[in-house]
């Protein structure tokens, strides 16, 4: 789906869209009182779009699927609000008229569109976003609450002559988000969604096995991530000391429970960015960084300006605040990212985080949302992404009914994003003395019916993995190879450690 300006050609597809909105809501409870040639008019919506002001938001086969109007207008009544953010008229944006089609409802249109308006109103400079809403439209106020905007109660408005409603008067406030990613963060950690407020900058670690300082086990070219992220050159992966989750089949333990890796300053991370470009990378891919990501806003800058050209890849297990998401915004090309399970319970009893699958929706949906007002997929000609996203899923032995369940809530979540649903699920020491379920593969059997859901879905971009289920050639040897200076590299002075930082 894709937000933008209005054309004049879209105006009796926009019409004919407010026509279907207002005979669907007349008599509803969510009626918000709108006429068509009353309230929106022919003029009125031509005029906005010659202004610039009308938006619409295209779905599949360039059908239009929402639209709102976003201006500086703010309607009588307006002046006796006591608004939260103290903002000059100039500095403030009005949202008018949001209509999601009635047959694209529960996609998602409406955050869209809401998100969409706030991220047109920054570019305008703006301070605040306003709007009303027809006080017993529950849906509407429920949507922009949950988009962040603040209730500032029930006033009556007079929407014409004759005509006076309660109306709920709602605020966005614009200015930039509390600096999650500011290192300064780290005195009370909460840069993952654990938010275990620990005081890493005074040496503490974190669940994830973090301290202060930056470790990194790996950066090395990496040929087995999807085509378009490993082409024929590689991916420049970066693997990030330690974890949040700390699943207990991770295939990647020694770092992410072992927290095997090398310390190394925030500058060496830039270095190591720009030897992965010169050694032919297609992309930098920061793998589980998330419990690093305050250093990641910097160290990215400085790349950029030391001559970094190729896209970002964010490499994560989906369990990500939004928040720290949306910091990241401008800074990832490509979002490489998991959503493990769909149930509560195994994201407790395998990762130690039963809100993961609400967390995971939480972040993909913002994920896709990034890429969509980016401009979408984006590919250099031999099919390699410079823009976009894939959601991955490891199928688990014994659990192919909630692989379903998360494919689900991925169409749920992002729609028709490209996944990844991979069978290369390899039992480690651990999981093999446990026994059970997860001290087996995957069967083909079971690869087999997640494969056919996600099908059944209608996924249009789907990557899956062929021959044996066990293959150690995934998971790459985690000797520090490039993370060292090589001038440093047999002095001694900076070793490979593994700690237990359990
Ligand atoms: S990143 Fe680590 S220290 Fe910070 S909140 Fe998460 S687990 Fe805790």
């Amino acid at each position: 789906m894709t937000v933008r300006p209005a054309l004049e050609e879209d105006l009796p597809g926009i019409e004919a869209l407010y026509t279907a909105v207002v005979e669907d809501m007349h008599g509803a409870p969510y009626d918000a009182y709108w006429e068509m040639g009353v309230h929106p008019t022919r003029e009125g919506l031509r005029d906005r779009c010659r202004a610039g002001n009308l938006f619409v938001a295209e779905g599949d086969s360039h059908r239009l699927v929402g639209a709102f109007v976003l201006d500086g207008e703010q309607d009588a009544g307006y002046e006796q609000v006591p608004w939260h953010v103290a903002a000059s008229p100039d500095k403030v944006q009005v949202i008018h008229l949001l209509a999601v089609a009635p047959d694209a409802r529960g996609l998602g249109v409406g955050r869209r569109l809401v998100e969409a308006a706030a991220h047109i109103a920054r570019e305008r400079g703006a301070r605040s976003v306003r709007l009303d809403a027809i006080a017993s439209n529950a849906p509407a106020v429920a949507l922009y609450r949950s988009c962040g905007f603040a209730d500032l109660g029930v006033f009556s408005l007079d929407y014409a002559e004759d005509f006076s409603c309660d109306a709920r008067l709602m605020e966005l406030d614009l200015a930039p988000a509390r600096r999650l990613l500011d290192p300064a963060s780290l005195a009370s950690c909460g840069l993952c969604p654990r938010r275990c407020g620990a005081n890493r900058a005074a040496g503490e670690r974190g669940a994830c096995g973090a301290a202060s300082t930056l470790r990194l086990a790996r950066a090395a070219l990496h040929m087995w991530e999807e085509p378009p992220i490993s082409g024929d050159a590689g991916s420049g992966t970066i693997f990030f000391s330690g974890c949040p989750l700390k699943c207990v089949y991770c295939q990647n333990h020694e770092i992410s429970t072992g927290n095997f890796g090398i310390e190394v300053p925030p500058e060496r991370l830039v270095e190591i960015m720009l030897e992965l470009q010169d050694q032919g990378a297609l992309n930098i891919n920061l793998v589980t960084a998330t419990h690093y990501a305050h250093l990641l806003p910097q160290a990215l800058a400085d790349a950029r300006r030391r001559g970094l050209s190729i896209p970002v890849v964010y490499n994560t297990s989906g369990y990500e605040r939004v928040e720290a998401i949306r910091e990241l915004e401008g800074l990832v090309d490509i979002w490489l990212t998991d959503f493990k399970y769909a149930s509560s319970r195994l994201g407790s009893e395998l990762s130690h985080v039963p809100d993961y699958p609400q967390v995971a929706a939480a972040a993909l949906a913002e994920m896709a949302s990034q890429v969509e007002r980016a401009g979408g997929q984006a590919s250099r000609p031999d099919g390699t992404w410079t823009r976009g996203i894939i959601v991955r899923h490891l199928v688990l032995p014994g659990h192919a009914d909630d692989s379903c369940r998360v494919l689900d809530q991925i169409w749920d979540a992002a729609g028709d994003v490209p996944v990844s649903v991979m069978n290369q699920y390899t039992p480690n020491a651990a999981m093999r003395a446990a026994g059970g379920q997860l001290s087996r593969a995957v069967t083909n059997q079971e690869y087999e019916q997640v494969l056919d859901h996600a099908d059944d879905l209608g996924f249009t971009t789907m990557f899956w993995q062929e021959g044996g289920a066990v293959d150690e050639s995934f998971t790459p040897p985690f000797d520090t190879t490039g993370v060292l200076v090589r001038a440093d590299a047999g002095s001694g002075t900076l070793r490979a450690e593994k700690e237990d930082a359990s």
